[in-house]
């Protein structure tokens, strides 16, 4: 219980285990001086007492110091205490000897008191013991007169002999005991840095990175088998610099230098370091390496040691760079295939026009001189003429829908709608239908790309409708991350099996005598759709309309720029004016 009074302010074991040795120095001191006291009383020496009285008081100050925490100052203390104590009995007894003995005591207390590394603090206290011992010499020949009588001195020696005797042999067990302690705990902790040392090492081992430290001086201190495979040359190696296995290697002495060029750095700057090295291999093979290097301090900031490491990138580069062949590769066929579509589009565009020219005046001519059946060949003949038309015009829509050459600007989407219906004005007048919308939004958009969107959804609405009075609304919803605009309908409706296949190029539910169409329309808007980061979908059952959604992610299309789609509507111009 007393031995760990104070043994809250202790952090760490070790503090701890210090202040019980503390405790235990100072109740055996206060045990002597108690015992001492009491021979001095029963002895009738008061001035001796007075003074062990004096010594006590000390040391329950002392006492009061760890109590309070203040452990090194106490240790200082009991050291200073016990030499004056010494210094006054000595001058006040008049005898040398006694200072001998306890100058005794005085070497072996800090012994006791502090670990040998604590430096500082038993030169503190040792410097303290000198004080009063010159002040001793030099004050004695001036107070020998109030020296104690020869008399009295002899029972006080005779009392305090065995006293001191026994104090001296406590102290060397107590020292002795604490020392073969430490002695086995220095073992055991050295056990486990090996023991965890060896762990490190063989976690080293297992990365597939060249690792190797260094120390101060930038000489290798250890090296993993990945950076160096020959054991013998590893162990060759610790304490060696760059130099000195480059020298070894026959290498050139240059590449030394310039590995040690990045270490220096590291070393100057104090952080960490990366670059990446390309080199040609012994077989002329062009190798990537990513070196770094990075210096490790301890607490107090000073330099452990510098890890490098090399790991070899060859492999990644490689793919990286084939990664990008495909890639240009890749855009090169889409340019290619870009031109052959518009090329493809726009010369098909004038051969085509020449066969419907040349029909209609082959049928004009002949008018009357014709049958039945060749005037409606010929007809059929312009249709799918007309139809191949609007096929390619479509595909080539279809090619382009992704490509964004202009920048999006600020659209309303309202204008853009309001102007489709318009466009669709000679349909929605034929088939007496009406198209409805609430207020939609203004968003960042290529408004080409809303306007063939828009257009698309409202042609279908109207197309696919038997109704003798076809209604379409067009309405908006807005959540935190879109906006969902919806196209609703009152015709024939689809199938719900088929609610994931109209979206697809050529997919058609009916055949051109039912409804015309090239089954572009609805991949387009999808993939413009797709270009604002949204998605399509339908809603709708047969015979009871259909309901068109898509989405505008707003990350896309709410802030200028942040669409980063282009579209060429020029050339899409020029093909819409040419069909
Ligand atoms: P197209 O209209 O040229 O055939 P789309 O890609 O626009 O091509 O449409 C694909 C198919 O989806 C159409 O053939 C049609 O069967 C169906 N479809 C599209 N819109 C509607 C609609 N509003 N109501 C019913 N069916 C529709």
């Amino acid at each position: 219980m007393i031995s760990y009074t104070g043994i809250r302010f202790a952090h760490t074991e070790r503090e701890k285990r210090e202040l019980i040795d503390l405790n235990r120095g100072l109740i055996i001191l206060l045990l002597i001086q108690v015992l001492s006291l009491a021979s001095h009383i029963a002895n009738g020496l008061h001035r001796s007492a007075l003074m062990t009285v004096v010594f006590i008081a000390g040391l329950a100050l002392i006492r009061l110091l760890v109590w309070k925490g203040h452990v090194n100052i106490a240790k200082i203390s009991s050291i200073t205490l016990i030499n004056y104590n010494t210094v006054s009995m000595a001058v006040f007894l008049g005898e040398h000897t006694h200072v001998i003995d306890f100058l005794l005591l005085t070497a072996l207390l800090p012994l006791y008191f502090f670990e040998m590394k604590n430096k500082r603090l038993i030169f503190c206290g040792v410097a303290l013991s000198i004080v009063p011992f010159a002040v001793y010499y030099f004050l004695s020949p001036y107070l020998s007169t109030y020296g104690v009588p020869i008399a009295e001195q002899l029972v006080v020696n005779k009392t305090t002999e065995p006293v001191k005797f026994f104090c001296l042999v406590v102290l060397l067990y107590l020292i002795y005991h604490k020392n073969s302690r430490y002695e086995l705990e220095a073992q055991e902790k050295e056990e486990q840095l090996i023991g965890q040392k060896k762990l490190y090492e063989r976690l080293l081992e297992q990365i597939p990175i060249d690792i190797v430290t260094f120390d101060k001086e930038l000489r290798y201190s250890y090296i993993n088998s990945a950076a160096i495979s020959d054991p013998v040359m590893r162990k060759w190696m610790i304490g060696k610099t760059n130099q000195d296995y480059f020298r070894e290697r026959g290498l050139n002495i240059n590449g030394a230098t310039e590995r040690d060029k990045i270490l220096h750095e590291a070393l100057e700057k104090g952080t960490a370091l990366q670059m990446e090295e390309s080199f040609l291999d012994r077989n002329g093979k062009l190798c990537h390496t990513l070196k770094g290097a990075s210096p490790i301090y301890n607490e107090n900031k000073e330099l452990l040691c510098l890890v490098g490491y090399s790991l070899d990138i060859t492999s990644m580069k490689e793919a990286d760079e084939q990664l990008k062949e495909y890639a240009r590769e890749l855009e090169r066929k889409n340019d290619d295939l870009k031109h052959f579509v518009y090329a493809t589009s726009h010369d098909l565009k004038s051969p085509l026009r020449n066969i419907t020219s040349y029909l209609q005046l082959l049928a004009r001519r002949n008018a009357g001189k014709l049958d039945e059946d060749s005037v409606s060949m010929i007809g059929h003949a312009i249709n799918a003429v007309k139809h191949l038309n609007q096929l390619i015009r479509d595909i080539y829509q279809y090619s382009v829908a992704d490509q964004n050459d202009k920048p999006t600007e600020l659209t309303n989407l309202n204008t853009v709608l309001e102007e489709v219906i318009k466009n669709a004005g000679d349909t929605i007048f034929k088939k007496n239908a009406a198209v409805q919308h609430s207020t939609l939004p203004k968003v960042y958009v290529a408004p080409a790309h809303m306007n063939m969107l828009l257009s698309n959804l409202v042609e279908n609405a109207l197309k696919y409708n038997k109704s003798p009075h076809p209604q379409v609304r067009v309405d908006c919803l807005e959540n935190e991350n879109e906006y969902i605009v919806s196209v609703a309908d009152n015709g024939i409706g689809i199938s719900e099996r088929y609610n994931k296949q109209i979206f697809e190029i050529f997919k058609r539910l009916h055949n051109a005598s039912q409804y015309e169409g090239t089954g572009v329309g609805l991949a387009i808007c999808n993939k413009i759709v797709g270009n604002y980061g949204g998605k399509m979908w339908v809603e709708s059952e047969p015979d009871k309309g259909s309901i068109f959604y898509f989405s505008l992610a707003k990350k896309a299309v709410d802030r200028k720029g942040n669409a980063d789609f282009k579209m060429e509507t020029e050339v899409f111009d020029e093909i819409a004016k040419a069909s």
